[in-house]
């Protein structure tokens, strides 16, 4: 298990984050918000592929309106992206926000901050400091040298956090993104050095799901396995329930996330395979869709595996609680390494399923 960077907790409507909390998956709607009926639909949809926050964007006073009733149709805490507008911050937390994310940087006005600071004191809302590298960027109304950014960066969030902790606020998240995966490392790395507050990780504009599923995996990955990183979200230009999946991938991949179906390990298939390996692990993989996770005997989810052939399959798939080792127009099936069965072809879906019974 890895050991996970010690920080202050926050709570964010009834959920927990930072220290030893579970790393919380949240996302995006992308449907307008004042589009109730869809907006809630896909809440929904996020919170059955994993979501426990939903963030929505609240750029109009008719979108926190939508907000506030957005609030009492769904089961999960809300965060009210704001950007600019000290008025709709202050709404969508009167409105019943549970966290509001901003970007201090984009409110000119100090006095605007400290009155939304004073309205999150008041309803009990949390406030995500998110800079980003743009951001610091449009600040300065010039182009900064990549090796300044992060130095920069961390340098307004000390600014902006002194602020809020100037005022009595603590109940902060920060956040620093860029869409470089490797200034992305260096930043948070930077800023969980220097603060105790919950950190939300992202790579921002990472593009289209297959563009953006590597370097994020890689970003969010490198820092987890740190212990850096209380919340995470996955941003791809999709639906946000494939940003969810991804995002839970990556938390599976690292043991920081409990698997709801076993584990599938399927070989790479070359030319010993002696049949369709890729046909055949689609047909488990759908077998296994709505199989409990159970347990092994080292109390890790149970591992099933499919290899093509039986030169290299048995022994490649030893530590897999059973494991389908194809030979031609049959298979072999064993338990924790041990052969226990030979079956045809057509017959080893349900094979598999009687044995996973069995454990
Ligand atoms: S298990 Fe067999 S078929 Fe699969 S990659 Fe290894 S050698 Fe090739």
């Amino acid at each position: 298990m890895l050991k996970r960077r010690e920080t202050r907790t926050i709570k964010v409507g009834r959920v927990i984050i930072g220290s030893a909390a579970p790393i919380v998956i949240q996302s995006m709607t992308k449907v307008p918000t004042i589009d109730i009926a869809r907006c809630v639909k896909q809440i929904n949809q996020l919170v059955r592929a994993g979501c426990r926050l939903v963030r929505i964007a609240v750029p109009t006073c008719a979108d926190t309106a939508a907000f506030a009733k957005i609030v009492q149709k769904v089961s999960v805490p809300l965060i009210a992206d704001v950007h600019f507008s000290p008025n709709r911050a202050i709404e969508a937390i009167e409105a019943g926000a549970a966290k509001v994310r901003l970007n201090p940087g984009n409110i000119k006005n100090r006095k605007d901050i400290l009155r939304i600071i004073d309205a999150a004191k008041m309803h009990k809302t949390a406030i995500r400091i998110g800079i980003n590298e743009a951001s610091i960027r449009d600040l300065k109304k010039q182009a900064i040298p990549l090796q300044e950014r992060t130095a920069l960066m961390l340098k307004e969030m000390k600014k902006y956090v002194r602020l809020f902790e100037n005022r009595n606020f603590t109940q902060l998240v920060l956040s620093a993104k860029s869409s470089d995966c490797l200034r992305t490392i260096e930043i948070n790395r930077l800023i969980a050095k220097v603060f105790n507050y919950p950190i939300h990780l992202g790579l921002t504009h990472a593009g289209l799901p297959e563009d953006a599923r590597i370097p994020s995996a890689i970003t969010l990955g490198t820092l987890l396995a740190e212990g850096i990183g209380d919340t995470i979200r996955v941003s791809a230009a999709c639906n946000p329930v494939i940003e969810t999946k991804i995002a839970k991938q990556i938390l599976i991949a690292l043991g920081l996330y409990e698997r709801s179906t076993p584990a599938l390990y399927v070989c790479p298939t070359c030319a010993r395979a002696q049949i369709d390996v890729i046909k055949l692990a689609r047909q488990v993989e759908k077998a296994l869709c709505g199989v409990p996770v159970k347990r092994g005997p080292v109390n890790k989810p149970l591992c099933i595996a499919v290899m093509g052939c039986i030169v290299n399959g048995p022994g490649e798939a030893a530590d897999a609680d059973l494991a389908i080792c194809a030979a031609k127009n049959k298979a072999y099936i064993y338990r924790n390494g041990r052969k226990i069965s030979v079956v045809q072809e057509n017959k080893i879906i349900p094979a598999l399923l009687k044995e996973l019974e069995k454990l």
